[in-house]
């Protein structure tokens, strides 16, 4: 059995944090003279005058019940980015501990193990973008703090067979973290009903992406109470706006909506990928389980700069590890998928 706290960074272990005015009253109170707020209000309507909850517990509960998961084995972060940095700061100690990543793959994991001095480590995944798993463990030491495995993966847009993250969970002595910031547009499950079976697995899920909320940066990191609570303890105090709690809070009672708009895009993405096959110049579209669609063309670079003359900017991939002549295009809406089309159609 893996023991966490032996994982953890020792001047984090012995961490006291922070301890806000409104982490130390518990009890009923009228008058709050114990944080230096402004009694008197706000220049503007709307009451922001007082600290957040610095647990966000209203918006946990909330999550706790849409994801049936308990709400000591959430943490919520500004956007899923601060999560990814505070695990970093939880157990990665600068100059020491490596990560490795699964090449291609999300940028910031990358950009984050280099803001905290920590080396990386890569496997690349196949042609067709599948973990190897040979190579995976070969490139891994006693130093290997971290894995990441993006899972469906940005920007190939595939899921990770959950075999092969199984057997990482229990093979592997560090973290596995498992992003699935795109898993509501995907037809597999997610691995969080796994939690209780792995101590060291941390789930990314964000309110970014499927939630339409990418302006309110809300990201949510699953894993069991231990790391969590590691989590909370080197956060920011009051991590999360009070206005982005509130409108997440409106939100999430909206599932309806979020259900409807889900469906049109997975409609679009369908739409918009049989399209494609359809002109001579595409040579592949990779089946994605997310909201882009990784193309193989002719000529990317070509494409990209026809498409940013009309107007229309996509993300040019094809500098990535086999990635050659791929654009990674997100599937808009049915009016933007028509001029999309509209413009590839005429593109030679
Ligand atoms: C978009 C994205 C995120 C979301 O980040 P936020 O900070 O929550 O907006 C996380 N991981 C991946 C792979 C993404 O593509």
């Amino acid at each position: 059995m893996i023991d966490i706290q032996k994982l953890v960074r020792p001047n984090i272990a012995i961490l006291k944090p922070y301890s806000s005015a409104r982490d130390e009253f518990k009890g009923k109170a009228d008058v709050f003279l114990d944080a230096n707020e402004n009694s008197l209000g706000s220049p503007i309507s709307g009451n922001f005058n007082r600290y957040p909850d610095p647990q966000q517990t209203i918006l946990k509960q909330q999550i706790a019940a849409l994801k049936n998961i308990a709400t000591e084995k959430i943490f919520l972060g500004n956007g899923s980015d601060e999560a990814i940095d505070l695990l970093f700061r939880v157990f990665c100690e600068p100059g020491k501990d490596n990560i490795l990543l699964l090449l291609p793959t999300y940028g910031m994991y990358a950009v984050q193990a280099n803001i905290h001095g920590t080396a990386i480590k890569t496997a690349n995944l196949t042609t067709d973008f599948q973990p190897d798993e040979h190579e995976v463990f070969s490139n891994i030491n006693a130093s290997t703090k971290l894995i990441f495995v993006c899972s469906p993966n940005n920007p190939t847009g595939n899921t990770m067979p959950k075999s092969f993250i199984f057997n990482l969970l229990e093979k592997f002595s560090g973290i596995v973290v498992v992003d699935e910031a795109y898993i509501d547009f995907s037809e597999n499950a997610s691995l969080l009903e796994h939690l209780d079976k792995f101590p060291n697995l941390v789930v990314l899920q964000t309110l970014s992406k499927a939630w339409g909320l990418a302006g309110l940066r809300i990201g949510m990191a699953f894993a069991n109470p231990s790391i969590i609570q590691l989590l909370n303890k080197v956060k920011y105090p009051y991590n999360l706006s009070l206005p982005a709690t509130r409108l997440a809070e409106k939100a999430l009672k909206n599932e309806k909506v979020f259900q409807k708009k889900l469906k049109i895009l997975k409609n679009e993405r369908e739409r918009l990928a049989d399209a494609l096959k359809n002109l001579d110049f595409v040579e592949k579209v990779f089946p994605s389980d997310a909201n882009f669609l990784l193309v193989r063309v002719r000529d990317a670079d070509g494409l990209y700069d026809f498409l940013a003359k009309n107007g229309i900017v996509v993300r040019d991939r094809s500098r990535e590890i086999h990635c050659e002549n791929c654009l990674r295009i997100t599937v808009g809406s049915p009016s933007e998928v028509d001029i999309l089309i509209k413009f590839l159609k005429e593109f030679q």
